[in-house]
């Protein structure tokens, strides 16, 4: 079994893109294992997306499905032809936007730290978030704190701590955009092969929630996202 130092969760959006290539300058391409997780079937275009940034990047990745999900979350993400709003107005509470999947980074941490565990790394990044983000729970820094315990907890006293890592954790997206800046023309470039999109276009359909936040933070740092050249 191949052992890797980190494993990075990575979806192919701008957020994960980010992460993953901030890792990159942490530890290197040839130590990560890029986590690909396919749980919803709108957007067959992410899968490639990950695939295609990741082998650019030099960095291995696997893909495993958690297509559970789609059975159990009651997400407009996971709900292919249902409209997504930002407001939460189709949610039943009225606050959380429809794009929530509950309890989805719940899932997600718990796959990635197993397999963390099999390919003997420690560490587990994520491009989760707590700003700019209609706040879904499970963005939230406590959150990971609670989960990096229940990880650590869940596995053998031998293996030691799981560290779960969140470098854009208190970033808006005006300095997630600036903080790809910095990680240099690697990353820039792999923004430009990223699907952030809710109807999953490349570029963006310019109109979704995700693309007016995506514009947003690269309209305040005063950068041209690489997706639209
Ligand atoms: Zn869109």
């Amino acid at each position: 079994m191949k052992k890797y130092t980190a494993v990075v969760l990575f979806s192919g959006g701008q957020d994960s893109t980010t992460c993953l290539h901030y890792a990159i300058k942490q530890h290197g391409a040839a130590n990560l294992l890029a986590l690909s997780i396919a749980y919803n079937q709108r957007h067959a275009i992410e899968m490639e997306a990950s695939a295609q940034i990741a082998e650019v990047a030099g960095v291995d990745r696997v893909k495993h499905s958690l297509d559970v999900m789609g059975q159990v979350g009651d997400s407009a993400l996971v709900n292919a032809g249902e409209v997504i709003h930002a407001d939460g107005r189709d949610d039943k509470d009225g606050k959380l936007p429809t794009s929530w999947v509950p309890g989805r980074n719940m899932m997600f941490l718990g796959l990635a730290s197993m397999v963390a565990v099999k390919h003997k790394a420690r560490i587990v990044y994520a491009g989760v978030c707590q700003e700019d983000y209609s706040g879904y729970p499970d963005c939230r820094q406590e959150f990971v704190e609670a989960m990096q315990v229940a990880a650590t907890l869940a596995m053998p006293t031998s293996l030691g701590p799981i560290e779960i890592k969140t470098p854009l954790m208190n970033l808006n997206k005006k300095q997630t955009v600036e903080l790809a800046d910095r990680l240099g023309s690697d990353c820039w470039l792999a923004l430009g092969h990223s699907v952030t999109c809710y109807e999953g276009q490349r570029p963006g359909c310019g109109v979704c929630p995700a693309c007016e936040l995506r514009a947003k933070g690269f309209k305040e740092a005063g950068m041209i996202d690489p997706a639209t050249l």
